[in-house]
């Protein structure tokens, strides 16, 4: 069996090592360099993103997750200000989604690790056609082609695949925006907020403003885990520190009444890492009849804050269906079929709730 699959994000290269290493020929196409476009510097990993890594990556490639991560996010706090200094005023105990953060690019570094005979770079995807032996040819820009048994949209939100698949599912905007960025933690230790919250995630409102911060202490060094697990990884693993990242709505500049400490952590942050976000949704389709064309992640469903989990939870899902398929266990178009249904439980139920 052969699976193109369209997009080196989070979904894709999951993807791209859970095949390989159930034995099926695997192609990624993507139309970015392997740096990609910025997307912020970490992420919430929680347990659904967690198992779905440990699932379809090569240990080491896991451990090296692992072994990067920020300390147990299971509590948020919220913050006041109190006589111009921020004060813990609330502790909610249990966090929805219990988890971890991880440095994104790193993250992206330990994916692309080992898949350079998989992944195409500057490669852009245009358009398929299924052909009359069941097959699916995919069209790029350059004018090559390729041809598999299946095809998988993992092109993101903008998705070129969804797009001609599915044209009824389009992306519609809510209206609500954010700003994010990340501030290196020695910038701001002298504000005393670290030290506050800890590993936890922490709101503050504060005189009209919402800022939510949160701590990553890398729970190893990035240079000694990759010493110690994936010494193939490319990035250097030496430019990557500890940091506070922040989010704010973004319908207006930083209030300057805010404490002093807010202000040093938005004034001090990293200009590569700071992104304006408009957050979509994609209403629900009908489902649709199953083929050898198939989607993943924001390519299918948008999910503010956890997308990247649902992307990685998908591929998985993905992957042990067209495993099924592979073995013989189940027909190709069943295993996709079931893992849609699968796919669309999880995606939209969880979305719209
Ligand atoms: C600032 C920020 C913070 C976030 N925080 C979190 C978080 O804490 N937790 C979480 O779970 N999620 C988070 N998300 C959401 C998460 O990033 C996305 O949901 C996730 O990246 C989706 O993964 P994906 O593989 O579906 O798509 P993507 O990661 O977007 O990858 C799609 C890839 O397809 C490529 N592509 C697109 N079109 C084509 C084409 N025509 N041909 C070839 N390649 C193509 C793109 O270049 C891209 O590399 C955050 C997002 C942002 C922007």
């Amino acid at each position: 069996m052969k699976v193109i699959v369209i997009g080196a994000g989070l979904g894709g290269l999951t993807l791209a090592h859970g095949l390989r290493r159930a034995g099926i020929d695997v192609a990624v196409y993507e139309r970015d360099t392997p740096q990609g476009r910025p997307q912020g510097v970490s992420l919430h990993l929680d347990e659904r993103g967690r198992s779905a890594l440990h699932a379809c990556l090569p240990p080491a490639h896991f451990a090296m997750v692992e072994a990067t991560t920020g300390g147990p996010r299971e509590q948020t706090l919220t913050l006041s200000d109190v006589d111009g200094e921020l004060a813990i005023t609330g502790v909610q105990p249990s966090l929805a989604r219990p988890g971890r953060q991880v440095h994104r690019p790193l993250l992206r570094a330990v994916l692309l690790t080992d898949l350079d005979d998989v992944a195409r770079f500057w490669t852009e995807f245009t358009r398929f056609e299924q052909r009359a032996d069941g097959t699916v040819r995919a069209w790029f820009a350059d004018g090559s082609t390729d041809t598999a048994d299946v095809l998988v949209g993992a092109d993101g939100i903008g998705s070129a695949v969804r797009r001609r698949y599915l044209p009824d599912a389009r992306v519609v905007d809510t209206g609500r925006r954010m700003i994010m960025g990340a501030t290196p933690l020695r910038a701001v230790l002298g504000t005393g907020l670290p030290g506050l919250i800890g590993h936890s995630p922490a709101t503050a409102r504060i005189r009209g403003t919402t800022v939510v911060v949160a701590v990553l202490r890398f729970s190893e060094a990035p240079l000694s885990a990759r010493r110690r697990w994936l010494p193939a990884l490319r990035r250097t693993a030496a430019e990557i520190e500890d940091y506070v990242m922040w989010a704010l709505p973004a319908t207006r500049e930083p209030s300057m009444e805010m404490p002093p400490a807010l202000r040093t952590i938005i004034g001090e942050a990293w200009p590569d890492f700071t992104v304006a976000l408009r957050i979509g949704s994609i209403p629900p389709p009908e489902p649709w009849r199953a083929g050898p064309v198939t989607l993943l992640g924001d390519a299918i469903h948008l999910a503010p804050g956890f997308g990247g989990n649902l992307a990685m939870q998908d591929a998985r899902h993905l992957c042990e269906a067209l495993a099924e398929a592979h073995h013989g266990r189940l027909g190709l178009l069943d295993a996709i079929g079931q893992y849609e249904d699968t796919m669309r439980r999880n995606g939209f139920t969880k979305v719209g709730a």
